[in-house]
């Protein structure tokens, strides 16, 4: 069975987004509740194209700031990665108000106010070492620097204890010392 060239051309979003959550801002693009968010709500779930590593390495020459790993070798990546949908939007925070449930639910961790940021950290999805770039949360926890080796860190496996993906949760279970 195959999808037609019309079927497909109706796809428009390949993720569940919760209709209290609407993407905003022009520069600074992101996710943003439009009704309050209670703990625990399910806020988007991650659909689109699941490519082995070598696949990622060959289409994206080898980073992306929107694909994520979710089992050893294997990515979910926008269906469309120039312009991915809403749920791909969502930014990293040092104190968010989102986390991750299994490997593609994105749960609030905190009840979230209208006109609230939703962000998650990028620590509870990435391990790749070679990926980082500069933060600037405007928090007085920011860590300044983010960095693929972020889910190593102590108090940030206790701070997001149960809200990390299972293919990092599974990283941190097999580090020395847990
Ligand atoms: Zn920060």
């Amino acid at each position: 069975m195959e999808y037609s060239s019309e079927v497909l051309s109706k796809i428009k979003a390949e993720s569940y987004v919760s209709k209290k959550v609407q993407m905003q801002g022009i520069e600074h693009k992101g996710l943003f509740a439009i009704e309050k968010i209670l703990k625990d709500e399910i806020v988007s779930i991650s659909g689109g194209v699941i490519l082995s590593k070598e696949e990622f390495e060959k289409i994206y020459s080898g980073s992306s700031d929107h694909a994520y790993y979710i089992a050893e070798n294997f990515l979910i990546c926008p269906l469309n990665p120039v312009n991915p949908s809403d749920d791909w939007r969502m930014n990293h925070c040092c104190e968010p108000n989102c986390g991750v449930k299994g490997q593609i639910i994105f749960v609030a961790i905190k009840d979230i106010e209208v006109g609230e940021e939703l962000t998650f950290d990028y620590a509870m999805t990435e391990t790749d070492p070679d990926y980082s770039f500069p933060l600037s949360c405007k928090k007085s926890i920011c860590r300044n620097k983010f960095t693929g080796n972020d889910f190593k860190i102590k108090e940030v496996q206790e701070k997001y204890k149960g809200y990390f993906s299972v293919y990092v949760q599974d990283k941190i279970d097999k580090l020395e010392g847990n």
